[in-house]
């Protein structure tokens, strides 16, 4: 970049994307950088967003989502992943988000007239990490746990899980994706020695268009994976680079907890095992043998060396690679006490029917062959079957293997996967302890 007239030039940027190049003499500062200064203007306004006649109610509710039938106009010069400004038919401000094309137009961050201030993510992820300290987390024996949960935490499309001082940053939009160096800059900041690296992996969850620019990487350190956490005093080696999602399910902690409660002198069975979670806590809580079962040899490879990492026998406790619906209709009758948390069978509403029948007859399996006075521990985490719907279904599963059950326990997302009551649609996991008589 040369000097004009001896003048260094000044390059402006919101989040990665260049604004302007203007001459220096201005009284903004910024970081200079050899021969340029360069002003990174995080949180500007990049246009307005205007909301149709009578459509802001859902807004001025606090919900976070504006669709595109609710939008009059976007200022044409807005491109995915600005911020925009929220105006309702008469022009007065609402609120601001990010922008993006599609189903859902905005992704609502701030509520009011007052506009995004230039801490703003250093301030809204300080909100989401006083509230994992005021739940305990981290705590002795656990050290990963989720800092951000989307719209549960005021940052819709944005999902960091922390892993034992690493934050795996998860975008599920262009606006965050744009944000990703603010927020891990944000991070550093307000965690200090806290966190050893950010690793950016967002590959498999952005928009398509958006998937071949969007590298997983560091974004500030470098740690080894797999990498050692503690899960209520369970080790479990991580590995954000290749596992699904961000490596580990850390969803299920609560569940884990609520089931190892009953496993004591019991023969269990874990369906679904991905890195064995509920196997490790069973067998910590005195089972007398806890076999796992997947379809993927890698998640059984996973099993196994959290097996050995805790001190458990892999021969004894057994890593079968199977279809789990397979597995139970030859052997569910070897255990009293199995537990079913298969992957979301609806992602869509579309497939919400097809999804119902497969909880059926997974549970219905399970119930089938579990020993008499066995117990079920069963989960969902399709968002959209509810919870009454997924309550149903078991019954209608129990009616199908000619079972009694009666309800135990009835368990859901733990604490540092909050939902807005604004934002009813991000409860999600669901789950039920039976007993089957
Ligand atoms: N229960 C796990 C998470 C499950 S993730 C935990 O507590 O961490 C879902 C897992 O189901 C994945 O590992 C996937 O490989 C496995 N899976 C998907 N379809 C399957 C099938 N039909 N039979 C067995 N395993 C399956």
């Amino acid at each position: 970049m040369q000097a004009k007239n001896g003048q260094m030039p000044i390059l402006v940027f919101s989040g990665n994307k260049k604004l302007k190049t203007c001459q220096s003499g201005s009284r903004r500062s910024g970081r200079n950088y050899a021969n340029a200064v360069i002003l990174v203007v995080e949180n500007m306004i990049n246009g307005k967003v205007w909301l149709r006649k009578g459509r802001e109610e859902s807004v001025l509710r606090g919900h976070p989502w504006i669709f595109s039938g609710s939008v009059q106009q976007a200022d044409p010069g807005l491109a995915d992943g600005d911020w925009a400004e929220v105006v309702n038919s008469h022009g007065k401000t609402l609120g601001y988000g990010h922008y993006q094309r599609g189903t859902i137009t905005v992704r609502m961050l701030v509520r009011g007239e007052e506009s995004p201030p230039p801490d703003f993510w250093k301030t809204r992820l300080a909100r989401a990490l006083d509230m994992r300290r005021a739940l305990n987390l981290p705590e002795a024996g656990t050290n990963a746990f989720r800092l951000v949960h989307g719209e549960g935490d005021g940052m819709p499309g944005l999902i960091i899980d922390y892993y034992n001082g690493v934050a795996v940053v998860q975008a599920h939009s262009a606006g965050m994706h744009r944000q990703r160096h603010a927020i891990a800059d944000a991070l550093v900041q307000l965690m200090g020695t806290a966190l050893q690296a950010v690793y950016y992996k967002s590959r498999g969850t952005l928009p398509v268009a958006l998937r071949a620019e969007a590298a997983d990487e560091y974004l500030y350190g470098h740690a080894a994976v797999p990498h050692c956490i503690s899960e209520n005093n369970c080790l479990f080696d991580v590995n954000w680079e290749e596992g699904q999602k961000t490596g580990f399910f850390l969803d299920q902690r609560e569940n884990r907890s609520w089931v190892a409660r009953h496993c004591h002198n019991r023969t269990v069975l874990n369906t679904f095992c991905y890195t064995g979670g509920f196997t490790l806590y069973a067998l910590k809580a005195g089972a007398l043998r806890a076999d796992s079962v997947d379809v993927s040899a890698r998640a059984l490879e996973i099993t196994k060396t959290n097996l050995r990492l805790n001190g458990f026998d892999t021969n004894h406790n057994r890593c079968l690679q199977a279809d789990a619906f397979d597995y139970l209709e030859t052997s569910a009758g070897n255990y009293d006490l199995i537990i079913l948390d298969p992957p979301a069978f609806a992602k869509h509403r579309e497939s919400k029917h097809q999804a119902v029948k497969g909880y059926q007859r997974l549970n219905m399996l399970a119930m089938k062959g579990i020993k008499e006075g066995g117990l079920l521990a069963t989960f969902s985490c399709s968002q959209v079957i509810d919870r009454q719907l997924f309550y149903d279904t078991v019954v209608s599963a129990a009616v199908l293997a000619g079972r009694d059950i009666k309800i135990l326990h009835r368990m859901g997302q733990p604490p540092d996967h909050p939902v807005s009551a604004f934002h009813p649609e991000g409860e999600y996991l669901k789950g039920l302890i039976l007993w089957v008589g």
